[in-house]
């Protein structure tokens, strides 16, 4: 393993100006915190291709008009990422950054909601949390075990998983650990003065359990139940399924301490959208990323210059730089890039979930007025089955429009289409009670890059880091830790900290 130059990151007598002229794709999160990171190690030469018209990725926060009691005005909306949580230290540094910051984790009236319920599928409100609802022996002696198993789950992770909880899949698959530690106090692992990053290391055999689908994870310790609290923010978030997702997918992301925040809606939100933190840093950067400019081929001779082919307003140009840094889907790689046998046979074991959303009016006074999970939609069985509403603005009570989201893939099921996950969805909506008047913003997005559970015990994660530097290439992006804002922005620090 290369893990050079952790020592200089932040600390300014060390930072000495680089000219290597660093060229990076993709202008969303990853790109954009690469960019930061290599400004404050001293490089000031690079150049951000971003395809879009907008920086930000599928961090996508368009203005709608909404009218409510006669007045109508305009509000933003998510499309894509909506949350965070006290654990998001690369996203604070982000905000730092760019000067724009989020409100939470405690709501004050005006600011996004984040209140939610549960609704069974017969459109009645369910209350799995709460034992004096509905009270039932039965229901309090679940919450019991539930609660008992949460507290062992805690206890083992500190314990007999000791090491899970840091940035990446470094080691994991041989029963190590190495990278940038969480923390909970920390800016990413570091103290406020100083944001270098705290890398812990160790060894720890029983770290490999943590490639094992979160459900087999769950049955070997004894906690089964703990699967009712995670699913939501898992699952229904599109990651995936617990019988097809390695446990440190689940674990890294939903720590315990982010997913008791979780449960506790401590969390972070921007009332104007995720997408302006990086339209911020993006307006601070040296060179904000060039916007409709899409890397069409990359040729890396022995030796040589990288060139990058560029299409901008229908004509390729053709770019010289000294390194490269991918941010973007790493199993379209090959597609316009000279991939190696070895890139292509790594990259071609890449999944990604296929996660639909759409954003859309209800017929009149009929929206749902609080976000719902709908967990009984959220199993293999049920793929295109609305999983979770998104209510943003409390005071526009029932008239506010939502974002509705579902997955229509599942590892060792049959895919189904993206015009019947539409479809199904409006059905449910229909059903709970919220019939769809209009949709105003549909996609289908690539979603949580990860491997399967065999290909991470095989150590996928470390031939990937195998290959950083080779050819002067580097990768970042969501794959290497997590498809979520906090763990895409840690690994451009720690990517940019330890190779440039
Ligand atoms: C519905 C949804 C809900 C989410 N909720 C949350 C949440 O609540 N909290 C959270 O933390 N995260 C959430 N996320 C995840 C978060 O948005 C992503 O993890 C994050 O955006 C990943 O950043 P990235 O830069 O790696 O990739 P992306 O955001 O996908 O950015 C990649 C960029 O590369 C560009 N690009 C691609 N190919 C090329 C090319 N050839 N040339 C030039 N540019 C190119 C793309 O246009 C894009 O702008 C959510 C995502 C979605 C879709």
């Amino acid at each position: 393993m290369c893990h050079n130059n952790i020592n200089n990151f932040n600390n300014k007598e060390k930072i000495m100006p680089t000219n290597d002229r660093v060229c990076i794709i993709g202008g969303g999160p990853a790109g954009l915190s690469c960019a930061m990171y290599l400004e404050k190690k001293g490089y000031e030469n690079y150049v951000i291709f971003e395809k879009q018209n907008r920086v930000g990725g599928k961090c996508f926060s368009p203005k709608i008009k909404v009218k409510h009691n006669g007045v109508e005005e305009e509000k933003s909306f998510e499309t894509g990422a909506i949350m965070g949580a006290i654990t998001y230290h690369a996203v604070s540094e982000m905000e730092e950054f760019g000067g724009y910051y989020h409100c939470g984790p405690d709501w004050k009236p005006g600011e996004p909601n984040m209140r939610r319920e549960f609704r069974k599928l017969d459109g009645t409100v369910d209350h799995p949390f709460e034992p004096k609802v509905n009270f039932s022996i039965k229901k309090t002696a679940g919450l019991l075990k539930l609660k008992k198993q949460m507290k062992k789950l805690n206890k083992l992770m500190q314990t007999k998983y000791k090491g899970y909880d840091c940035y990446g899949h470094l080691g994991v698959a041989k029963g190590e650990y190495y990278g940038i530690s969480k923390g909970v106090d920390g800016y990413c692992g570091a103290t406020k003065e100083d944001s270098f990053p705290n890398y812990i290391k160790g060894t720890n055999p029983n770290l490999k359990d943590l490639a094992l689908p979160f459900s087999e994870f769950c049955k070997l310790n004894g906690v089964e139940e703990v699967q009712r609290i995670w699913i939501a923010p898992f699952t229904s978030f599109g990651y995936g399924f617990f019988d097809e997702i390695p446990t440190a997918l689940v674990m890294k992301y939903l720590d315990v301490t982010t997913a008791l925040e979780f449960v506790g809606m401590k969390l972070w939100t921007w009332p104007e959208g995720t997408e302006q933190i990086y339209v911020h840093v993006n307006e601070k950067l040296k060179h904000p990323a060039l916007l409709n400019s899409e890397v069409v081929k990359v040729e890396r001779p022995e030796g040589g210059k990288i060139k990058v082919t560029v299409l901008r307003d229908g004509k390729e140009t053709v770019e010289e730089f000294d390194k490269l840094i991918v941010t973007t889907p790493l199993d379209y790689f090959a597609n316009y890039a000279d991939a190696t046998a070895e890139e292509k046979e790594l990259f071609g074991k890449i999944i990604h979930e296929k996660y639909c959303d759409y954003i859309a009016t209800f017929e009149p006074g009929k929206s749902p007025n609080i976000s719902g999970y709908m967990v009984d939609n959220m199993v293999p069985e049920r793929l295109g089955h609305a999983m979770v509403y998104y209510n943003r603005w409390e005071y526009l009570d029932r008239d506010c429009p939502a974002t509705v989201y579902a997955l229509r893939n599942h590892l060792g099921s049959e895919d189904v289409s993206y015009e019947y996950t539409m479809k199904t969805m409006d059905e449910d909506m229909e059903k709970v009670g919220f019939p769809v008047k209009e949709k105003l913003y549909a996609q289908e997005v690539y979603y949580c890059p990860h491997v399967s559970p065999k290909d991470y015990a095989d150590g996928w994660y470390d031939k990937l880091e195998a290959l950083q530097g080779t050819k002067n290439t580097f990768y970042a992006g969501e794959i290497i830790s997590f498809g979520d804002m906090e763990d895409t922005c840690a690994a451009s620090k720690d990517i940019i900290g330890r190779f440039f």
